[in-house]
C-alpha cells in the first residue's frame, strides 16, 4: 500500500484544484517558505481524519478553507482526494480493490462528509480502515515539526502509545475499551431491571 496521488481544491493555500503525484520511493517537496509545502502534508492528514484544528494550525476547522487573497475571493468549500494503492491488499475489507479512494469535504457552514471510494461513510470506518496500517490517526508515518522533541518528552505511558500503534495492538486495545464501557451499560440496565422486579414482588 502506497500513497499515489492526492487532488486538493479549497484547503488552505490551494485555491485551485491541484493533483499532486507520488512516485513509489522518495517524494521531496522542495519551495519558497510560506508557498504551501506543509499544506499537503496538513491535507493528507485531514483527509485520514484528523479532528483538531489545532493540530492543523487552526483555531476551527473550516479556519483549513481557503480564506481568500487580495485579488481571489474565498472559497466556500475544502475538498481533498488521497488516492491509495492497495494492490498487495494491505487495507483490508476493500473487496480486493487495487486502488482504495479516500475524500474528506468541509463546506464553510459547518457541513461535512467523508467518502470511501465514492461512497459517503462515517469518520469511524476511515479510523478502522487506517489503524494499525502506520497511516492511523496518531501514526508515526507523519511526524510534523516538533514532534520528535514531544516523543523525547512524553511521559512513559503515552511513549507506551506511541509503541502499540507501530506494534499494531492499538485496534484491539481500542475495541476493548468499547467492549468494557458497553458490558458497563448492559451492567447497569441489569441491575435496574433487578429493582423493577423486586419493586414488582
Ligand atoms: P515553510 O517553508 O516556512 O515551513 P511552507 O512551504 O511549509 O512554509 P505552509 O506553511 O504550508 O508553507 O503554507 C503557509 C501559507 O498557507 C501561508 O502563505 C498562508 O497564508 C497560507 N494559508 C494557510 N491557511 C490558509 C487559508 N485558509 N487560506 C489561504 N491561505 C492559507
Amino acid at each position: 500500500m502506497y500513497l499515489k496521488k492526492m487532488k486538493i481544491v479549497g484547503f488552505k493555500s490551494f485555491a485551485d484544484k491541484t493533483k499532486i503525484e507520488f512516485d513509489q520511493g522518495i517524494t521531496a517537496v522542495v519551495g519558497p517558505n510560506g508557498s504551501g509545502k506543509s499544506n499537503i502534508v496538513e491535507a493528507l492528514r485531514w483527509v485520514l481524519g484528523e479532528q483538531s484544528a489545532k493540530a492543523l494550525r487552526g483555531g476551527k476547522m473550516p479556519d483549513v478553507i481557503f480564506a481568500g487573497t487580495e485579488k481571489r475571493r474565498a472559497l466556500n468549500y475544502a475538498e481533498v482526494m488521497a488516492y491509495f494503492d492497495n494492490s498487495d491488499q494491505y487495507l483490508q475489507g476493500q473487496d480486493e480493490q487495487e486502488e482504495v479512494v479516500v475524500t474528506r469535504r468541509l463546506y464553510r457552514n459547518g457541513d461535512s462528509e467523508f467518502l470511501l471510494n465514492g461512497r459517503k461513510c462515517r469518520l469511524r470506518d476511515i479510523h478502522d480502515l487506517f489503524t494499525d496500517t502506520g497511516l492511523g490517526r496518531d501514526s508515526l508515518s507523519i511526524i510534523s515539526q516538533g514532534r520528535i522533541e514531544s516523543v523525547f518528552n512524553s511521559k512513559p505511558e503515552e511513549r507506551r502509545a506511541i509503541f502499540e500503534e507501530a506494534a499494531g495492538v492499538l485496534k484491539y486495545k481500542n475495541r476493548r475499551n468499547e467492549t468494557q464501557s458497553k458490558l458497563a451499560a448492559t451492567q447497569d440496565n441489569l441491575d435496574r431491571l433487578e429493582d423493577i422486579i423486586y419493586e414488582l414482588n
